[in-house]
């Protein structure tokens, strides 16, 4: 088959793979019709972090249709399915309680270090190990809409809801990339009434503006904004979407006494840009952590009735699997307003 494969730091390629094949009872194997180009390719692409096997196909967002179930799968071979982006096996003590993020066996799709782990979707097919804790039928639900709900809106809806977003209190976003504006569209589904927002990158502020927020590529107006519509205090929560040290300075700066700060950005760095004395003097309430996707297929019926043009156009460029070394360029350097890039293999 197909696939767009990790060479070295700033190499992908589409080469021809062996196609996956049926592993073990609970496999089943997806012909992907689209695939999602995340932010978090970008860690490996870039060299930020190390030990991704060259030969791994690309990618943890995709969406198809079954075409091959091993014998204990409950999908039936022509199901339309989504997945999130790590797999689940249903039945151990995280996924018992919905935390499909921390199962035991739990792989993220296009990991491969030291000949395991798992391919990623950025190919024709793709094997989903644990296939009846793992996919999800999409019933309907735009493509585009499926690839999204795999990772990034059900991450910009957990760092939403870990911020305690609602219509009372002030609210801000900082970094407005894909996940930062569904982050923006997810509190205006939860009623949140003042939102700031903050990217350097203007293009993408005018989305976020569109999502009913404040929004600022000026640092300084930023926080001077926060701090004039909550009389010098602060915002009662922050979002952090970036994952690195100078957003996280940002994000404690402009964050209340006693508020919370909730962080989706993958932060590479060893140690915290705030010290532990900062933090008690501040009662700071920090939650970060993998997000639960599977969880939110389910939970965001709604959100996705009510922005399913605006979800749809999020995807803005679309590119063929042999196009990959376009695809990224395009999407890693935010070209011609890129806001999110897929492979659809439909084209
Ligand atoms: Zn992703
Ligand atoms: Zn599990």
């Amino acid at each position: 088959m197909k696939a767009v494969c990790f060479r070295d730091v700033e190499q992908i390629e589409t080469i021809e793979i062996e196609d996956p094949r049926i592993e073990a009872p609970g496999d089943c194997i997806v012909r992907v019709h689209m695939a999602g180009l995340c932010g978090s390719d970008l860690h490996p692409f870039y060299g930020r972090e190390t030990g991704l096997d060259p030969g791994t196909v690309m990618g943890h967002e995709f969406v198809g249709e079954v075409v091959e179930a091993g014998p204990d799968v409950k999908w039936q071979v022509g199901t339309m399915v989504g997945a999130p982006f790590t797999t689940s096996c249903g039945d151990c003590f995280y996924c018992q309680q919905g935390f499909f993020a921390r199962c035991e066996q739990g792989q993220l799709f296009g990991w491969r270090e030291r000949g395991s782990g798992l391919h990623g979707g950025q190919a024709e097919w793709v094997r989903v190990p644990h296939a009846n804790g793992t996919l999800v039928p999409l019933k309907g639900i735009a493509p585009e809409i499926g690839l999204l709900l795999g990772d990034n809106l059900s991450t910009g809806y957990y760092c939403a809801e870990m911020a305690e977003t609602g219509p009372r209190g002030v609210f801000a976003i900082i970094g407005c990339g894909t996940v930062g504006l569904l982050c923006a569209m997810a509190c205006q589904s939860r009623g949140v009434e003042n939102l700031f927002a903050f990217d350097p990158q203007t293009h993408r502020l005018e989305v976020a503006r569109q999502m009913g927020a404040h929004v600022y590529d000026n640092q300084a107006e930023f926080v001077d904004a926060i701090r004039k519509a909550t009389d010098g205090r602060g915002a009662d929560g922050v979002m952090e979407l970036v994952g690195l040290p100078a957003a996280q300075a940002l994000a404690f700066q402009v964050l209340r006494p006693g508020g919370i700060l909730s962080v989706v950005g993958c932060h590479c760095t060893p140690q915290f840009s705030f010290s532990p004395v900062d933090a008690f003097d501040k009662n700071l309430t920090y939650r970060t952590g993998r997000c639960s996707a599977r969880l939110y297929f389910d939970q965001l019926g709604q959100l996705v009735e009510n922005f399913e043009t605006e979800l749809v156009g999020m995807i803005s460029h679309k590119f063929s699997l042999a196009d990959s070394v376009r695809a990224y360029d395009v999407f890693a350097n935010r070209k011609d307003g890129c806001l999110k890039a897929a492979f659809d293999l439909t084209l």
